[in-house]
């Protein structure tokens, strides 16, 4: 076959190239017997992963209309198809059957009747049917992976040089991709700001998300090569193709190991105005990345990473050893720990009980400072842990989601309460207690940014959540990707608004959504008066080098220029003719 080409979106820059492993297809099916009183829970099990099944479907389906020519009309029947099987199919009832009458697991009972309807397919000796038996296959694996639930697993033992394709992965799946095995990997589903993007930059894996049709006719072990800068997979490349690439990789390796000499350089304009670049961690392991890039603090600890790929929430030690060991390797350097962001599209096993199962829109749901608020144990072990290792270092506590002012003073009179439990363990603390600083990343909390201003001690402009809300966005579907602009009106006057009003205020105020990563941006931030950035390690030479081609008095004048557009084009344009002349 010859090699084929699909188009996708390029969400964390670099070229893999390697064998594929099909994530869907290689699932760990469990086995057990059931009691007769788990039947009835076993039942239901079952209907709630046929329903997650069936939209699933639905939402490819959708998907599929993306796809050129009659490719589209090909998936489309492909997945009505797999639909079907899941109505009130042969397959359903046979499963029902199984978990009831022979009290098995409902992974095996899909697994067996699968196996028994291909068999009697096969005897039948129809060629409509036997071609059936791959659609019947397929349909019982998503249910088998819907009904475990579990990350990828196996991700973690794969050989060397490995890309992952997939219909979709979580971030909690991502985190577990180690970027010595893994090459990069490729999806189905997801946007470019979704967490699992971030999380495949944190990791400097190329990756291409959102790439229709990706699953159709690739197995394990097929050739692929992931552009991740220009978002194109290609399957089965010709040696031709992979000779290009191949130097494509080179040239880019190139140029990271030119960059690599700005490290020492200071982050100043040409002009002289200077500018903090710091790092945003998903995960513990990119510290030696935040050093070598040269990093004045740690922005943003997303700590999420903690209660990932686990089934019990950690305790207040585990966090402390867990913050404590970044503190000490940043070395006198700053580090703002974020309480937990878990919901909307970050899940992790151990919380899981505490978000409602089928909540509307999680994304306006239980989320995040809500959550903590809600179950105050979380909120106290973190701040407490957080409060201990402020006694090795420079540590600010920054809060996710926070949409009233109302929010920030329950949890300064939370703080309160753990400072006088600590005191009362006789555990030492700081004098000076850590910074309490907030996201920016609601309009509302744009808006009311004075106010904010008033109580909390720093701001962070979150602008992925920023972005998402104000423009009724899901930054993690990739059907609306295309409408995700950083350079809408509306969301730059909520960033000039809360910038002015920290500024007023006299409050430390930092950028630490994408945008702050991207160069093509940097003028424009630092026009509006931001100058403290944070970002994925992997970013900050980039941007520092776009730092010291740039005057600030010009990127102001631009940044007002632009500040008087109302058409997202023109400021698009304004900004590029900009950027393009130094
Ligand atoms: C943001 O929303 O911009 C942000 C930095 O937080 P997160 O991406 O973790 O939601
Ligand atoms: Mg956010």
């Amino acid at each position: 076959m010859s090699e084929r080409r699909l188009e996708g979106l390029g969400i964390s820059p670099g070229i893999a190239i390697g064998p594929a492993f099909v994530a869907d297809d290689n699932i760990a099916v469990p086995e057990y017997r059931l009691e007769p009183a788990q039947v009835e829970d076993e039942l239901a099990r079952f209907a709630a992963a046929l329903a997650l099944s069936v939209k699933q479907l639905k939402k490819l389906k959708g998907k599929a209309d993306g796809l050129p020519g009659t490719a589209k009309e090909e998936v489309g029947y492909l997945l009505d198809a797999h639909l079907h099987m899941l109505g009130n199919s042969r397959l359903v009832r046979g499963v029902e059957k199984r978990i009831e009458a022979d009290r098995l697991n409902a992974e095996r009972a899909v697994m067996d009747e699968i196996a028994q309807v291909a068999e009697s397919f096969a005897a039948m000796g129809d060629a409509y049917l036997a071609a059936r038996i791959d659609d019947i296959r397929v349909v019982g694996l998503r249910l088998v992976r819907n009904l475990t639930k579990t990350p990828y697993a196996a991700i973690q033992k794969l050989p060397e040089g490995t890309i992952i394709l997939a219909e979709e992965l979580t971030p909690a799946d991502t985190a577990l991709m180690d970027p010595r095995r893994i090459a990069g990997f490729g999806t189905v589903l997801g946007g470019a700001e979704s967490h699992t993007a971030i999380m495949a930059r944190a990791l400097n894996l190329p990756a291409v998300l959102g790439v229709a049709g990706l699953l159709e006719h690739v197995e394990s072990g097929d050739m692929v090569v992931i552009d991740g800068s220009e978002g194109r997979i290609i399957i089965d490349p010709t040696p031709a193709t992979i000779a290009r690439y191949e130097t494509r990789r080179e040239e880019r390796g190139r140029a990271d190991r030119l960059l690599s000499r700005l490290k020492r350089l200071p982050a100043e304009t040409r002009d002289g105005e200077s500018v903090v670049l710091q790092a945003n961690l998903e995960l513990p392991r990119e510290l030696q990345q935040a050093q070598d890039a040269g990093a004045a603090g740690i922005g943003l600890l997303r700590t999420e990473f903690l209660y990932m790929n686990r089934e019990d929430l950690p305790d207040e030690d585990e966090q402390y050893e867990a913050y404590a060991g970044l503190v000490r390797g940043m070395d006198g350097k700053p580090i703002t720990i974020r309480t937990l962001d878990i919901g909307g599209d970050k899940l992790a096993a151990p919380l899981m009980k505490m978000l409602p199962p089928d909540a509307p829109n999680p994304a306006l749901g239980l989320r995040a400072i809500r959550l903590s608020l809600k179950e105050r144990r979380l909120l106290d072990a973190q701040l407490a842990a957080i409060l201990r290792v402020s006694a090795l270092g420079p540590v600010r506590i920054l809060l996710p989601m926070i949409s009233s002012v109302s929010e920030l003073k329950k949890v300064r009179v939370a703080l309160a309460e753990v400072v006088r439990r600590l005191k009362r363990r006789g555990v030492r603390l700081p004098k000076q207690l850590p910074p309490l600083g907030v996201m920016i990343e609601v309009p509302g909390a744009a808006l009311a940014a004075d106010a904010l201003a008033a109580s909390a001690d720093f701001f962070a402009i979150g602008t992925n959540d920023l972005i998402q809300y104000t423009l009724a966005i899901d930054r993690g579907d990739e059907s609306v990707a295309e409408l995700y602009n950083p350079l809408h009106p509306a969301v730059l006057r909520l960033i000039q608004f809360s910038v002015q009003a920290a500024l007023r205020a006299n409050k430390p105020v930092c950028l630490c959504g994408e945008m702050a990563g991207d160069p093509r941006y940097t003028a424009l931030l630092l026009g509006l008066g931001i100058a403290d950035l944070s970002m994925a390690p992997s970013n900050i030479l980039r941007v520092k080098q776009r730092i010291r081609s740039l005057d600030i008095a010009a990127a102001r004048r631009r940044a007002a220029a632009i500040m008087d557009q109302l058409d997202d084009g023109r400021i698009a344009a304004l900004l590029d003719d900009f950027n393009a002349l130094a």
